[in-house]
């Protein structure tokens, strides 16, 4: 990231700043963590109405920023991973018909959530013990019930509007501010109103369970997968309750890929939760509607490996994510007033296993702009040159896999493209044109 030699941009690198983040999720976290660390303040404004966002994710693929940024900006003493040591592909019959040997890393959502907020400001929680601030540490303030609804721009920085669930209503001025606020950014559609979030065709459906004794062999420290027209899906091991990474509590996370058509029954019996209220993205854990979740697993039962249908039958809360794509032309806006990141920059398909890494590398480079380390442009080069690569890559892969029927061959060509780290990707020119 950070290269000698380069001048830095003096609109940034002239002292402490007040950094406002849209978004307290991963990215946004991620974000005030890096800037609070380099001494500045930060608050987050987050709109969910409760202090803290929780069992509300599964499994993560903790890809190499996701690893650097926690070795970098992490106090905690903890394990934050399960490693899988080997990549396998089943048959319809659940005969492993092809592995390769290479460890990957593991976490959950909730695990990465919580060391980042532990780090953040502060939160206690069942998962890490909340580490001392240093006195360089800049402010870090969290706060939750917080709807931004717009952005204006002023000569010295930028005022947020908010609201509240409860009527409340209030404004705030920010030296820069940070949209971190997801694929349907607020930040990005007042700014760039052109940009949509569109529906690629076909959903996640997610979930957990624990390790049966049936699913040990097939789970357990390995990547699995099975392909079939129209059909993928894929499990590994993630830490169990309170982030646990040892044998026993640990958890099988699946991402089970189906088309939907748009405008299809099927799309909308399954978004529909279970007190009848559509859904257009996300159908959160615990709310799909029995009947519909009951078709899916007998459509399960016929059409998967016997490991996979046992483990999408046996998960008891079920959460369902439309696949969607969206990016943004650019980075900043407002002269650099107001910036992007993670997934309000570009919403990556789940199959770049990369979404995370991104807000995590993200935040770093920005944090490396911030402090001077790179000039503005090495900033802007290199965080859209990932945004437009990687995001492009999960197009390319998701339509390959989901409508195409391809010899496995092809499918694990993909996947092993996706693993490569990104210090070896060679961008082209389209993605880090600026
Ligand atoms: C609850 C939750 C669970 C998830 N679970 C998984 C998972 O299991 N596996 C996985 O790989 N990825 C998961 N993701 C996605 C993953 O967190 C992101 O892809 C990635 O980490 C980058 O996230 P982000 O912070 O850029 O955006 P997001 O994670 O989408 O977060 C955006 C945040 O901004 C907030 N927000 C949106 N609009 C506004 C507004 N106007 N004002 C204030 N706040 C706003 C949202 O409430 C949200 O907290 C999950 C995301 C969320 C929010």
């Amino acid at each position: 990231m950070a290269q000698e030699n380069e001048q830095p941009d003096p609109k940034v690198a002239d002292g402490k700043k007040h950094f406002f983040i849209v978004g307290g999720s991963l990215g946004g976290l991620a974000a005030g963590l890096v800037l609070r660390q380099l001494g500045h303040d930060t608050t987050i404004l987050e709109r969910n109405p409760t202090p803290v966002l929780e069992h509300q994710g599964a499994g993560i693929v903790a890809g190499g920023d996701t690893l650097a940024f926690f070795k970098k900006h992490n106090r905690c003493d903890r394990r934050i991973a399960v490693t899988s040591h080997r990549r396998q592909y089943l048959d319809k019959d659940g005969n492993v018909i092809h592995k390769e040997d290479m460890d990957q890393n593991m976490t959950s959502w909730d695990l990465a959530y919580y060391l980042m907020r532990a780090n953040y400001d502060g939160v206690e929680n069942a998962y890490c013990m909340v580490p001392d601030a240093k006195p360089t540490d800049g402010k870090a303030v969290h706060l939750h019930d917080r709807t931004v609804t717009d952005i204006q721009a002023r000569d010295d920085g930028v005022e947020v509007s908010w609201t509240s669930s409860r009527g409340e209503a209030g404004r705030v001025q920010a030296d820069v501010l940070i949209g971190a606020d997801g694929p349907s950014s607020t930040v990005r559609t007042l700014l760039a109103p052109e940009v949509q979030r569109v529906y690629a065709g076909y959903c996640a459906l997610r979930g957990t369970r624990d390790v049966s004794d049936a699913a040990r062999e097939s789970f357990c420290e390995r990547f699995t997968f099975f392909h079939a027209p129209g059909v993928q899906i894929l499990a590994y091991l993630i830490p169990g309750p309170d982030g646990a990474v040892e044998p026993g509590k640990r958890l099988i996370n699946f991402v089970y890929y189906t088309n939907f058509p748009e405008g299809s029954t099927e799309l909308k019996e399954l978004m529909t939760d279970k007190h009848g209220k559509r859904r257009r993205i996300t159908m959160p854990p615990g709310l799909t509607a029995p009947a519909a979740w009951e078709k899916q697993r007998k459509i399960a039962r016929e059409r998967l490996p016997p490991q996979f249908a046992e483990i999408v039958c046996a998960t008891r809360k079920p959460f369902v994510q439309a696949v969607t794509d969206v990016i943004s032309p650019t980075n900043e806006f407002l002269d650099g007033k107001v910036v992007l990141i993670g997934d309000a920059l570009a919403g990556f398909r789940p199959h770049t296993v990369a979404s995370t890494s991104q807000a995590a590398f993200d935040a770093m480079v920005l944090g490396d702009y911030v402090s001077g380390k790179v000039s503005r442009e090495e900033w802007k080069r290199q965080t859209l040159g990932f945004a437009r690569f990687i995001q492009k890559r999960g197009v390319d892969m998701g339509n390959r896999s989901q409508f195409e029927d391809l010899p496995l061959e092809e499918h694990i060509r993909d996947r092993n493209a996706a693993s490569v780290p990104r210090e070896e990707e060679v961008y082209p020119e389209w993605a880090t044109a600026i």
